[in-house]
């Protein structure tokens, strides 16, 4: 059903006579189609509709401040998938401009994950109610892992919903949300199944971090065919942060006690891509409960 038209250019097809995701001639970056965004659109309102009472909405730009990212231990962990923004003002070196360095590093870096940008804010506002706070965010993403996979791409959009405070509240967030997803992915004709997972980390250590995070089940994703029948991705992940986030931004709540924190994040382009994969090229052909769920009728 998916096709990879390539030459030199690289094209999604998803059974369709146009491509729903267009060559920008680098792996993992495409142009969408006016399809596949009315379905983005789609799923976007959809979201909204499951957002909780009381939620924050927060939508960030795609750069974020790098200091930020650092503070967070980020880019230690995840050096190889961070990327930074640099000018392309030449280098002068020993006075003379070489025009083949990566130009000078700026306070930026494209944000990689929704989240992220959230915890730095919040810890500037003070105490943490008892009940802890919610918020739905939104940000067009960015990881350095070039694939020719139609289901990884290197700049992508990601939705979550967030929960900052006491340890069993973030936890219970982060489990009651796994059911919900569930029946959201349901509604939308999928069949998902769920797994505990792991996130890729870098260095030595890495085997140890994953093995840890599996075992002490901080990691859930929601698993569909994606690109095709016979492989599962991720569209959904239900992450339990502990109070690393909490930790590294001193968020405490009214009692003094350092704040957890969990994330409920949708990949809104795999979430499109798995849909036109079940359901085929013409939305005007899919289910009417289909249609019908992401108010596209
Ligand atoms: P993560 O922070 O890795 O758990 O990612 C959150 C969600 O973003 C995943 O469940 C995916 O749906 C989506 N996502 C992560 N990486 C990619 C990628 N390379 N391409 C498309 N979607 C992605
Ligand atoms: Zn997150």
């Amino acid at each position: 059903l998916v096709g990879i038209k390539q030459a030199g250019l690289q094209e999604i097809y998803f059974g369709g006579d146009d491509p729903l995701l267009a060559s920008t001639g680098v792996a993992g970056v495409y142009g969408r189609s006016g399809a596949f965004e009315r379905v983005v659109g789609g799923l976007f309102r959809a979201l909204a509709r499951l957002r909780p009472g009381g939620a924050e909405v927060r939508d960030f730009p795609p750069v974020m401040s790098r200091a930020h990212l650092e503070a967070c231990g980020y880019a230690r962990q995840f050096p190889h998938l961070a990327a930074a923004v640099h000018t392309l003002m030449p280098v002068e070196e020993e006075g003379r401009q070489d025009h083949t360095a990566s130009g000078q590093a700026t306070d930026l870096v494209l944000t990689p994950a929704a989240c992220y940008p959230l915890y730095p804010l919040l810890g500037k506002r003070g105490a943490i109610p008892q009940a802890g706070v919610i918020f739905d965010t939104r940000c067009y993403c960015f990881r350095r892992e070039p694939s020719e996979r139609a289901d990884r791409l290197q700049a992508f959009r990601m939705q979550e919903f967030v929960c900052v405070g006491p340890e069993r509240v973030a936890l219970t967030f982060r489990n009651l949300w796994i059911p919900k997803m569930q029946s959201f992915a349901d509604s939308l004709g999928l069949e998902s199944s769920l797994v505990p997972a792991k996130d890729p980390f870098f260095g030595r250590m890495a085997p140890y971090l994953a093995q840890s995070q599996l075992d002490q089940g901080l990691k859930f994703e929601l698993v569909c065919p994606v690109a095709s029948a016979r492989h599962e991705t991720a569209v959904f992940s239900f992450n339990y942060h502990q109070d690393h986030f909490g930790l590294a931004w001193g968020l405490r709540d009214t009692q003094g006690i350092t704040s957890h924190s969990a994330c409920v994040g949708t990949g809104i382009d795999r979430l499109a891509m798995a849909l036109f994969r079940a359901h085929g090229p013409e939305v005007g052909r899919w289910p009417a409960f289909v249609v019908r769920a992401l108010g596209l009728n």
